[in-house]
């Protein structure tokens, strides 16, 4: 099992119920389109990833990312100010999604 991304959960996140991702993070998932499982605790839900437009660098540039949407996720995780995540790849179409331990998780 290897944690594939690290990721505090902020007010951006929650408002787009997913998580924007560069372009090496995306290599770590399943390609856009492809379904996918995603698990927190007992809650799981199929999602791929998909690209989404973005003005990260001014609306002058816009440009797309690839967007790892949480799905029913969303809902179940432990929301909270400065809370962190892990995501571990746990087989070639299951991710997990976990709290952050500090000084865990490799
Ligand atoms: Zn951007």
């Amino acid at each position: 099992m290897a944690v594939v991304l690290r990721q505090k959960v902020s007010a951006k996140i929650l408002g787009e119920r997913g998580i924007m991702l560069d372009k090496k993070l995306a290599k770590q998932f399943p390609p856009v389109g492809k379904e996918f499982t995603l698990k927190y605790g007992d809650v799981q839900d199929k999602v791929c990833i998909e690209v989404r437009d973005c003005e990260c660098m001014g609306p002058e540039r816009p440009h797309q990312h690839p967007f790892l949407p949480l799905g029913a996720i969303a809902t179940a995780l432990p929301w909270g100010a400065m809370r962190r995540i892990v995501i571990v790849k746990v087989s070639a179409n299951t991710y997990e999604v976990r709290p952050e331990v500090k000084g865990g998780q490799k």
